[in-house]
């Protein structure tokens, strides 16, 4: 990279040291950062109208959005007794129409001043005396010669996000746009290529100062786009290297030990069972098999849904390697699980003769010596506790497979991490949170999948309900009668304490309220995060043996834990849950043979529009998703149990985000791109990355030497031990 654009922007025009430290508050220092600040939207002048067409269409009756440049020539202050109405008024070069605002009148007052251009967008309206309206607009600044340019020559204009710190020191939109414009003018070729030659030219991709021009100051739709594409594949390509350096590190490596199942012990567990294992069970488990008999680590992530049945099949694989001799670890997310997977384990291998020992914090000391000895020396065969087994110092004897349990908060171990600990064990992961399985291939190409596509049989699915917080008398009383049948209740709310702000019920206050009025005779436990895990324990395993009829709750119980005749959850504030959650909550009940039942409680507003709500989902337009996001969340609730189905929803409703959990996953997050959107462009990249890495894993050919360069500065962090690290 050449020495300019390192240098600071402070010597770019107009910028100077105050301006400078503006910028670096929002992590722009270099001339490179700022090239690097992409704008956030454009416009574009086929989609500006001027005020005649958009009056003639109004007339016409047309309902969208649409957007035109004009000057401000008048503003006006309204003031009535009670509310004021600031008003301007507008023209552009066929005509004149005003903008109204009834809120924030303060702010839009000093921000429209005349003489002043802008691009307004909204819906437009008539006045009743015929005038073309908008009602608190959109609007872009511009300046004069901006808008005469834009309109003569048909640039596209760029918007950037001016974020306070820069308003502060009078950045505002087009000095913005002026300092960007002279740093892409001056600097952009001087960039160095990202990307190696023979790539661009495979995959026609515009050169980095090319697309660095066009993203900026584009001269047209297409070549926009271009710069777009560039930009993102070149991000979605460096991303799938890491992934394919991740899968060669597990595949260049062979186990130390080997695995053949034994199958009178199988066979005398799963006769001792009360069931017999789903069809989706064996499928997955003979999947399973066959990577534990290989000779390369198995590195498989097991998906299936609340109640599925995963447990068993984890206990099965950690079976067919103790009985080969080895040991085998199961990673809970929480110490409450642990405890909870340690108890049934236990219980289900009662008569196996197998030595399961549970490690978490808390124990006492000379518990935990004994553990740690039996672990090393062998003695202990199944070894559950959670992340810390790892983490912490523990020494094991010969370990063959870790199970880790990460019910919907889906991460993936690095196996780097077990490698520098000296273990090369097969590794399952397993996960509730469905993931669609061309997206699970290509951001985890490194991984197996295998999914549990079906429920145990005995299984009837939850009766969910939503009901509006006025009638939670009825709620109660409801519950009341069941309890008499035997049945426990959850009742959840979003979090512990009471802030002023928010609005939420205090799970804490609550509890007391329920306890002095609505459920006085009954028996109520407490349970939220911030109490210990012995605590939390505690009161979970007192309401499993019944010694309450209701356990008031923040989300600590998502995480599952198995309560039989736990059959109602009521769900407080349910709009504020995100679908994912929800369906994990719901996921708490229904795990014995009763009738279980799922009540969402909600504002009486969000009730009324989610009965009237009779549309299907898939004819919604975005912007109709957008505005009616909590109700088709809600709404799903009722219509889906599938967990599959609801996370396709939750998707298109939340973007991928950070569903998947690429935090955890070691891999770095995605800038520019958005997997959900940009499928075509991560099928290409990955192609190309993996053939790269397939075809030079050590990037030691003069033609990726660039490749190798990049991953080197950019990615220092996420390369672990690759062969190039
Ligand atoms: P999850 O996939 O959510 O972890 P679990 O493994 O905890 O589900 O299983 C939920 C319940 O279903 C457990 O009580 C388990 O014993 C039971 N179960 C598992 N497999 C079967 C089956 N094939 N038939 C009937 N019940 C089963
Ligand atoms: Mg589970």
């Amino acid at each position: 990279m050449s020495g300019n654009l390192t240098k600071s922007i402070q010597y770019l025009k107009s910028v100077g040291p105050k301006r400078a430290e503006a910028f670096s508050k929002i992590g722009i220092r270099t001339i490179k950062d700022l090239l690097f600040y992409f704008p956030t939207k454009y416009l574009d002048r086929s989609t500006i109208l001027n005020s005649i067409k958009v009056l003639q269409f109004v007339r016409q009756g047309y309902q969208g959005e649409v957007t035109i440049i004009g000057k401000v020539i008048s503003k006006e202050l309204i003031k009535y007794s009670r509310k004021s109405i600031f008003k301007i008024r507008m023209k552009d070069s066929t005509g004149t129409f005003e903008c109204i605002w009834f809120q924030s009148i303060k702010y839009f007052y000093d921000t429209f001043n005349e003489g002043d251009y802008f691009a307004v967008s909204a819906k437009p309206v008539l006045t009743k005396y015929g005038h073309l309206q908008f009602v608190h607009p959109d609007f872009d600044r511009l300046s004069e010669k901006e808008s005469s340019d834009f309109l003569n020559t048909g640039k596209i204009i760029p918007f950037y996000r001016v974020p306070k710190e820069l308003r502060e020191k009078n950045l505002g939109d087009f000095s913005l746009r002026k300092i960007i414009y002279q740093a892409v003018e001056i600097f952009a070729d001087e960039l160095n290529e990202t990307l190696p030659e023979y790539i661009l030219k495979e995959k026609n991709i515009l050169p980095i100062n090319e697309a660095i021009k066009n993203i900026h100051f584009p001269n047209s739709n297409d070549a926009l786009n271009a710069a777009k594409k560039r930009i993102k594949f070149e991000e979605l390509f460096y991303f799938e290297c890491l992934v394919a350096l991740r899968k060669n590190l597990i595949e260049n490596r062979r186990k130390s030990f080997t695995i053949k199942v034994k199958p009178e012990p199988i066979k005398k567990f799963l006769n001792s069972l009360p069931f017999q294992l789903t069809k989706a069970q064996l499928k997955v488990l003979h999947e399973i098999r066959l990577d534990l008999e290989s000779n390369k680590p198995m590195n498989r992530l097991l998906q299936g849904d609340v109640g599925s049945g995963k447990t068993i099949v984890a206990l099965i694989s950690m079976l067919i390697a103790v009985t080969n001799g080895y040991q085998a670890i199961l990673m809970a997310p929480t110490e409450i699980l642990a405890d909870q997977h340690y108890k049934n384990i236990s219980k289900l291998l009662k008569n196996m003769n197998i030595n399961v020992c549970l490690l978490i914090g808390g124990q006492k000391k000379s518990d935990r010596e004994r553990i740690l000895n039996d672990i090393k020396n062998g003695t202990a065969q199944i070894i559950i506790g959670t992340h810390a087994l790892i983490e912490e110092n523990v020494e094991f004897n010969k370990v063959a497979l870790i199970v880790i349990d990460e019910q919907h908060r889906f991460g993936v171990l690095q196996r780097s991490e077990l490698i520098k600990k000296g273990l090369n064990p097969d590794v399952l992961v397993m996960t509730a949170t469905p993931i669609p399985r061309t997206l699970s291939l290509t951001l985890y190409g490194d991984l197996e999948v295998s999914i549990i596509d079906e429920m145990p049989a005995n299984k009837k699915p939850v009766k969910t309900v939503l009901r509006s917080e006025k009638k939670l008398p009825e709620v109660y009383k409801f519950i009341k009668e069941k309890t008499k049948e035997g049945y426990q209740t959850f009742l959840v709310y979003p979090i512990i304490e009471e802030s002023e702000k928010s609005e939420l019920k205090a799970a804490e206050s609550y509890y007391k309220e329920l306890k002095e009025n609505y459920l006085y005779d009954l028996r109520i436990g407490l349970i939220h995060g911030r109490m210990k895990w012995q605590e939390k324990e505690k009161v979970m395993l007192d309401f499993a043996e019944k010694k309450y009829d209701v356990l008031v709750s923040t989300t600590v119980i998502e995480v599952g834990i198995d309560i039989p005749d736990a059959n109602i959850i009521v769900i407080n504030d349910a709009e504020r849950f995100g679908l994912a959650q929800l369906h994990q909550l719901r996921g708490r009940v229904g795990r014995g043979s009763k009738q279980a039942y799922c009540i969402l409680i909600t504002k009486e507003e969000f009730v009324s529009k989610t009965t009237q709500l009779n549309f299907n989902f898939e004819y919604l337009s975005p912007a109709q998703i957008e505005k009616n996001k909590t109700i088709i969340r809600l709404n799903s609730m009722l219509i889906h149990n599938n967990g599959f189905e609801l996370a396709e929803i939750d998707l298109k409703l939340r973007g991928p985000g950070d569903i998947f959990g690429t935090k955890q996953s070691g891999l770095p997050d995605l800038k520019y791109s958005d997997i959900t959107e940009d499928v075509d462009i991560l099928y290409e990249a990955k192609e190309m990355a993996f053939n790269v890495i397939k075809t030079d894993p050590k990037l030691s050919l003069e033609k990726n030497f660039i490749i190798k360069k990049i991953l080197k500065e950019n990615y220092s962090n996420h390369l672990h031990l690759s062969q190039i690290a």
